[in-house]
């Protein structure tokens, strides 16, 4: 098995950072976790084919983890893609799917492409197979199990967001947070798993202000918490990652995030106070994710 973090930010833009995708691959086979900004240009930049990628799960909602679908596969139809792709997420996945093509936001795009003879032969990968499901098993294929919970992030009326847990048939495990406070479902679903990768969106500091400040939702896991979590799932290898650019030196990414934390704790510094926090606690093999980052299993 092999796991690839094609994206490892949250929200903001940031040119070092991709939107929240992960590709786990078994014999040859494509698995894609998420599809956040930049994931059809990661996908190429690992030498993957995105109309070659034919099972996407979508863990909630929010654009950092949705919002390159579009692009995956429209760019995978007009470069052949053969198969529809299965799409696999909590409620609320189909009304998205449903708002971007034949009827959608891009209808007037495949009109217009469908004047050309190439281009009529497999519309039908424009029509994804979507399976929106609730907790337990989701997907299962001869290589693989895949298992969600829902996650505490958005408020569930609003939006129900998931957490996955991939089996592999040769007993290999990888379990996905998705975005989450912690979770006490989510520790149930990690279990014994082989490798955790799970959010870790401020540091410390920035959550105090946050909370001080009243801004956005508080609805993330801090490291201290990610360290204790780790502990209490007993998994063999973490990934902490969806890092909210506070590491970043670009200076116009410093400006956009300030709204969300004082810009003089912006900076590399702030992933080590990161690491001492996770470290609190969790004593296991500790990986900090970055774009591209590839672990095999
Ligand atoms: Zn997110
Ligand atoms: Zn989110």
């Amino acid at each position: 098995m092999r796991v690839i973090m094609l994206g490892t930010a949250a929200a903001i833009p940031d040119p070092d950072r991709n939107h929240s995708s992960i590709l786990i691959t078994i014999q040859g086979r494509h698995y894609l976790f998420d599809c956040g900004h930049g994931a059809t240009h990661q996908l190429i930049r690992e030498n993957v084919i995105p109309g070659n990628v034919n099972v996407v799960f979508l863990s909630h909602l929010h654009y950092d983890h949705i919002a390159d679908f579009p692009f995956f596969l429209l760019t995978s139809w007009i470069t052949d893609r053969e198969e529809a792709p299965v799409v696999v997420g909590p409620p609320g996945v189909q009304n998205f799917i449903d708002h971007l093509f034949a009827e959608g936001a891009f209808a007037a795009d495949i009109k217009a492409r469908l004047n050309y003879k190439n281009r009529q032969g497999n519309t039908h990968v424009l029509t994804p197979d979507v399976r929106e499901c609730e907790p337990g098993v989701v997907f299962e294929d001869d290589l693989v199990k895949v298992t969600a919970c829902y996650v505490e992030h958005i408020p569930t009326e609003i939006s129900p967001c998931f957490g996955l847990r991939l089996d592999s048939a040769d007993g290999q495990s990888v379990v996905f947070s998705g975005d989450t406070a912690p979770c006490e479902s989510l520790i149930e679903l990690a279990q014994g798993c082989d490798l955790l990768i799970h959010e870790c969106t401020f540091p410390e500091a920035a959550i105090e202000f946050r909370k001080k400040a009243n801004v956005g939702t508080w609805s993330h896991t801090s490291p201290a918490q990610l360290g204790e979590i780790a502990v209490r799932c007993g998994c063999k290898s973490l990934v902490a990652t969806h890092f909210a650019s506070f590491d970043t030196n670009n200076p116009v990414v410093k400006d956009m995030m300030s709204v969300h934390m004082p810009r003089d704790m912006i900076g590399p510094q702030a992933m080590e106070d990161v690491i001492t926090n996770i470290r609190q606690s969790y004593k296991g093999e500790l990986r900090i994710a970055h774009d591209g980052m590839r672990i095999d299993l």
